[in-house]
């Protein structure tokens, strides 16, 4: 952490740079954001458009951390948490030709049609398993384990779909899922761990994590424009392109854009990994490239928004699609299900995502591909005869999220040195501590507290 502090320099306006500048600001520190886009929120966008308000990036978040809740409350009601609607709780699976509910109860695992009879059995014996010795175990190894191959499968393989867009044989938990890999370290089982955890009680302030699924009132770009507002549009900078950082005089660093050339002694970046060897050039190509090695998933989001729904009841969260399956898909979210207000009457909104780390060719499509695509799945999957969407938006994300695999370990072992190596320099953003929205809140609340040393 940085001996020396003022003047800040923030680099990246998405939420964890954004997040960022409004602690700074509440603890009266003085920073300046740079932001290289013509708009701060990075991949948060919203857009309202012929009755529909979608999301071109993330849809919701989970109150997975204080901070969130907490980032809410400093804000003092400017924008409001919206929390997911009762009838979104159920999530679907597609196995066969048809969704089936992931099972949330004992009745509901002892029928599902998701997993074998061997698996379910094979279950009960799941607390008492030794616990996994190999820090650096993959996801799909440990799942294999300690559940089988079923609820590899049909539970985490479409759970990791619809968090990571990713591939169970390529994470590695203990980076990817933590709270999942300390179960089993501290409890020596997941079931047993979760019952105990649970019976542990928590403090009022951990109660504030209810891992409800949020967005904010009228879409994900309110909390943007009030994080914008907050901070003054006077400390931020858009449109720096070609942005770079050296070594100034007295451990003090420069920041160059354009013609423009300011000096800061902290520098705080929060941008993808891939943009961090042409911020700091002096970083040696040994220790960037530990950063850059890290694959990220890349991913098409559609918007599909309908006046009149006449497909299958929308009564959940929306479904996953196995990996096993072969289809063209990852997942659906039902968002007017989940979010009130998002459609007209009658009317269904949905985000359709194609691609992922296993289907990478998928991205490279043309959007008349894409169309062909999505309209050929979602019309055999979501009940509907005649694909002819009042709103249809193509999202492309090349770096849309990072996947904490075998090379987290080196990762961030050369975050350390380069941040040790070079006093004031912090590296933030989803290259480190997790890639949900609470977690970027929660990183850069904890950035700031290290700053301020007040908690
Ligand atoms: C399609 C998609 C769906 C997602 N779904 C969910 C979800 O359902 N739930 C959830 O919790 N999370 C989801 N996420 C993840 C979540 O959106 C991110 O974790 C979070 O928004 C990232 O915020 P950030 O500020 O760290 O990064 P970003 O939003 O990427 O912001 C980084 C900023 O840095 C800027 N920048 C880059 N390079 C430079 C440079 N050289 N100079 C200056 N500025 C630069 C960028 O322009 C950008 O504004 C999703 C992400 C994507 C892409």
């Amino acid at each position: 952490m940085p001996n020396k502090k003022e003047p800040i320099a923030i680099i990246g306006g998405g939420l964890t740079g954004l997040t960022t500048a409004f602690y700074l600001k509440r603890a009266g520190i003085s920073f300046h954001l740079f932001e290289k886009k013509e708009r701060v929120g990075g991949v948060i966008e919203t857009a309202n458009e012929n009755g529909f308000i979608y999301e071109r990036g993330p849809n919701s978040g989970v109150l997975s951390h204080p901070e969130t809740v907490e980032l809410f409350e400093h804000l003092g009601g400017k924008c409001s948490l919206e929390l997911a609607d009762q009838t979104a709780k159920k999530r679907l699976i597609w196995k066969g030709k048809k969704w089936h509910a992931l099972p949330s109860g004992l009745v509901g695992g002892i029928n599902t049609p998701l997993f074998s009879l061997y698996d379910k059995v094979r279950i009960l014996g799941e607390p008492f398993r030794p616990k996994g010795n190999s820090p650096e175990e993959r996801l799909d190894e440990m799942v294999r384990r300690r559940l089988g191959k079923s609820f590899l499968n049909y539970a985490v393989d479409p759970f990791i779909l619809g968090i990571y867009a990713g591939d169970p044989s390529w994470l590695v938990p203990k980076y990817a899922l933590p709270k999942l890999y300390s179960l089993e370290q501290n409890y020596g089982s997941f079931i047993g761990g979760a019952i105990k955890k649970k019976r542990e009680g928590k403090s009022e302030r951990e109660k504030k994590a209810t891992r409800e699924i949020f967005s904010v009132k009228a879409g994900l770009s309110q909390l943007i424009n009030v994080l914008e507002e907050e901070i003054g549009k006077e400390n931020i900078t858009v449109r720096c392109t070609g942005l770079q950082v050296n070594k100034g005089e007295n451990g003090s660093y420069s920041i160059t854009h354009g013609s423009k050339n300011e000096t800061f002694n902290t520098i705080i970046s929060t941008t993808g990994g891939h943009e961090i060897p042409n911020i700091f050039p002096f970083f040696p190509s040994g220790e960037t490239g530990k950063i850059t090695q890290m694959k990220y998933a890349k991913v098409v989001q559609f918007s599909l928004g309908f006046k009149k729904w006449e497909g299958i009841p929308l009564n959940a969260f929306g479904g996953l699609i196995p990996f096993k399956e072969n289809r063209g898909l990852l997942g659906v979210l039902y968002l007017s299900t989940i979010f009130k207000g998002r459609a007209p009457e009658n009317g269904a909104l949905f985000s359709v995502f194609v691609g992922g780390l296993r289907k990478p060719e998928l991205f490279e499509l043309n959007d008349l591909e894409l169309t062909a695509l999505v309209e050929k799945e979602f019309a055999a999957m979501m009940g509907i005869n005649q694909f002819n969407p009042d709103l249809l938006k193509i999202h492309h994300y090349k770096y849309a999220i990072p996947q904490y695999g075998p090379e987290s370990k080196e990762k961030l072992e050369a975050i350390s040195r380069l941040e040790k190596e070079n006093p004031g320099i912090i590296l933030a953003g989803n290259i480190r501590d997790g890639i949900g929205m609470s977690d970027r809140i929660k990183q850069a609340t904890s950035i700031v507290q290290k700053i301020t040393g007040v908690n």
